[in-house]
């Protein structure tokens, strides 16, 4: 079928797919960039009004490379794999030096920017410039591994190459643009993960996954690994006027960038850490223990409130500031903290 999938696929869309998202009006190369930095580890529903945000506060590449990087992330909180909102500030930067503050439009040098991988890259050019660009994202892949019974998970490295090769099969030399938003719209609308609606389908006569009762078999899941388990324990030490202790982590790393509690097993020790005499402690309390899960593990994590009766006048050579939940400062937090500040 694939003479007629981008035909079928165009005259779906036209009817049916969406026009009117955020980043589809006013169509820029940054807004593009950013909406699909975003869209590649969070849905559209819960992106759109980030997006919102996020172009109001950094309206443009040169806005976006000028601010701090604690303004940026504090903007993204929330969203979660904050990996890309430093790739995204980051890569801004490397536009106003290498590229005069304007996005380069080609595959090649879309995907040597920090955070573009071949996909988004796609996207980008195809949406902006209505070049022919393939694209192969988590609802592409979902489609074209129903359509064509492609065997094996997305992620190994022959499923993957297969799916490519089929998405550049596919991709028509008209109207790519559309094309490019219609394959990711059915795939957010109608094939969904786990309910797809094969009725209203435009492929529905063909794709092998719907005629032989195998759509839940297609693609196939992530071989279970079993992921370790890892503990911590945080102290929110708070001082008399109700602010608590946050401490900057090093840009490399888990939550690089963002602000934390301070972790440590013995709670006297980190006390030290920061110069805080424990005969400053009024109270201790540990607080019910808690799950943050990452892609390759699960951090258990133990919180203890420890409150101060008084704010030490200095406080080490760590970057700390006293967090005020009533006035927050513009810095990027932790999911751990964004859950445990709303607990209190
Ligand atoms: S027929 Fe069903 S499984 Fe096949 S592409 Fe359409 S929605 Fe997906």
């Amino acid at each position: 079928m694939s003479n007629s999938f981008s035909t079928r696929l165009l005259l779906w869309f036209d009817q049916h797919g969406r026009h009117d998202l955020p980043w589809q009006l006013n169509i820029t190369p940054y807004r593009v960039w950013v909406s699909e930095v975003m869209l590649q580890q969070t849905q559209t529903a819960t992106a759109a009004p980030y997006f919102a945000t996020f172009i109001d506060v950094f309206p443009s590449i040169d806005r976006l490379a000028s601010a701090s990087i604690d303004v940026v992330l504090h903007t993204w909180t929330g969203l979660g794999y904050y990996a890309r909102a430093r790739n995204l500030h980051k890569a801004a930067n490397l536009l106003m030096s290498k590229y005069n503050g304007e996005l380069p439009m080609s595959v090649s040098e879309l995907e040597a920017l920090p955070g573009i991988g071949p996909s988004t890259a796609g996207a980008i050019v195809a949406i902006c410039t209505n070049r022919r660009a393939t694209i192969l994202d988590g609802n592409v892949k979902r489609v074209l591994a129903r359509c064509f019974a492609i065997k094996g998970w997305p992620g190994s490295k022959t499923t993957a190459k297969a799916l490519w090769r089929k998405a550049e099969q596919l991709t028509p030399d008209a109207r790519v643009r559309d094309y490019t938003q219609a394959i990711m719209d059915l795939g957010a609308t109608l094939c969904t993960r786990s309910s797809p609606d094969c009725a209203n389908c435009p492929f529905r006569a063909e794709c092998i996954a719907y005629r032989t009762s195998r759509c839940d078999q297609f693609p196939a899941r992530k071989p279970k690994q079993v992921k370790p388990v890892r503990t911590t324990t945080m102290l929110m030490i708070e001082n008399p006027q109700g602010e608590l202790l946050l401490q900057q982590r090093l840009s490399t790393g888990l939550w690089g960038g963002l602000w934390s509690f301070p972790e440590g097993d013995a709670v006297d020790d980190t006390l030290l850490q920061f110069d805080i005499d424990s005969t400053c402690v009024e109270s201790q309390a540990r607080r019910d223990k808690f799950r943050h899960s990452f892609t390759h593990f699960h951090l258990e994590i133990t919180p203890i409130h420890v409150k101060l009766t008084e704010t030490p006048a200095t406080i080490g050579e760590k970057p700390i500031v006293w967090y005020s939940p009533s006035e927050p400062a513009e810095i990027g937090l932790t999911g751990p903290v964004t859950r445990l500040l709303k607990e209190l």
